[in-house]
C-alpha cells in the first residue's frame, strides 16, 4: 500500500493494482472562497498549490473515493479532472445522490467492493449545531486482501463512538485529518492536537496526518505537531506528509481479521441537501 500526500485531504492511495484519487481539491491557490469567517487572517483558499510530483502521480489514477462534499475535499476543479477522465468514483450512499446529480459515474461504496472489507464510520465533524449544519461526514475503513488495512476518519472530531470503532477494527494505519480548523467562532471542526494525541495513543496503527497548512482555517502546523507527538513519545508511529512525499506500507504478517461489520445506515439527507446547497461544486 502506498500514500501519497497531494494537499490538504487529498492524496493517492495506492492499493492492489487500484490507484485512488482521494478527495479531490484541485484548484489553483486562491481560486476558493476563505474558509475563516470571523477573523482577520482569512484569505482565499487554498493557500499553497498543489506540488510538483502532483502532475506525474494524478496521470496514473484509477478511481475516486470522495469521503464529503465540502469544498476542501471535492471542488469544480476536482470535479472536471475526474469528468474529463471518465474515472469511476467511489462514495458513501449518503453522497453519490449529489454526486451523480453533477454528473460523476458513483458507485456506493459497500462491503465486499473491489474484493476488499469494507466499513462505513459516520463521524461527526465539529460539535453541537454546527456539526449538524456541516452534515453527516463518513470515514472508511478499506481492508484489501493483500494489504495492510487502513481507515480514513475523514474530516472528525474526537467521539467515544470512533473510538469504540477503533477498538474493533484495528486498522494498520489510519489517515486523520489534523488542522483542527475553526471557523473564528465556535467550536474546532477537526481533531485537536490532544484529541490527536488521545487517539493516537488508543491503538497501535500507524498515524498519518494531513489536512494541513493549505487552508486558511486550519491553524496547526506540521512542526507543532510533529514537536507534541516527539513530547508523548508518539513519533515512530506517526508520519505527517509534505506535500508530494509518498509512503508505502507493507502488509502486517498477522493481518487483522474482521468479524463484526457495521451496518452503515444513511441518516441525515437533508442536512446533506443542505450543505450540497453551500458546497459550491
Ligand atoms: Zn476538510
Amino acid at each position: 500500500m502506498k500514500i501519497q500526500q497531494l494537499r490538504n485531504a487529498t492524496f493517492i492511495l495506492t492499493l492492489g493494482s487500484r490507484r485512488f484519487l482521494v478527495d479531490p481539491m484541485l484548484s489553483g491557490p486562491g481560486k476558493l472562497p476563505a474558509f475563516k469567517v470571523f477573523s482577520r487572517e482569512r484569505q482565499r483558499n487554498p493557500i499553497v498549490a498543489l506540488p510538483e510530483e502532483a502532475k506525474e502521480a494524478l496521470k496514473t489514477v484509477t478511481d475516486v473515493l470522495i469521503t464529503h462534499e465540502h469544498m476542501d475535499h471535492i471542488d469544480r476543479a476536482g470535479m472536471k479532472w475526474i469528468k474529463d477522465r471518465d474515472l469511476p468514483v467511489w462514495a458513501s450512499p449518503i453522497d453519490t445522490p449529489y454526486l451523480k446529480k453533477k454528473g460523476l459515474k458513483v458507485t456506493a461504496l459497500e462491503n465486499g467492493a473491489m474484493d476488499m472489507k469494507v466499513e462505513l464510520v459516520p463521524t461527526k465533524h465539529s460539535r453541537g449545531l454546527l456539526s449538524w449544519l456541516l452534515g453527516p461526514v463518513t470515514g472508511f475503513y478499506l481492508a484489501h486482501p493483500r494489504e495492510p488495512s487502513i481507515y480514513l476518519t475523514s474530516d472528525a472530531v474526537l467521539t467515544e463512538h470512533l473510538l469504540k470503532t477503533l477498538d474493533r477494527l484495528k486498522p494498520d494505519v489510519i489517515v486523520a485529518p489534523a488542522g483542527s480548523a475553526n471557523f473564528g467562532l465556535g467550536p474546532d471542526l477537526l481533531f485537536s492536537v490532544n484529541e490527536l494525541v488521545t487517539l493516537t495513543k488508543r491503538v497501535n496503527s500507524k498515524m498519518i496526518f494531513n489536512h494541513l497548512e493549505a487552508i486558511d482555517h486550519c491553524p496547526t502546523t506540521r512542526d507543532e505537531l510533529k514537536q507534541r507527538m516527539s513530547e508523548e513519545g508518539l513519533a515512530a508511529r506517526v508520519f505527517i506528509p509534505k506535500d508530494g512525499e509518498e509512503m508505502e506500507f507493507l502488509p502486517d504478517a498477522n493481518p487483522s481479521v474482521i468479524k463484526n461489520l457495521g451496518i452503515y445506515q444513511p441518516t441525515g439527507r437533508f442536512q446533506k441537501w443542505l450543505t450540497g446547497q453551500f458546497a459550491g461544486t
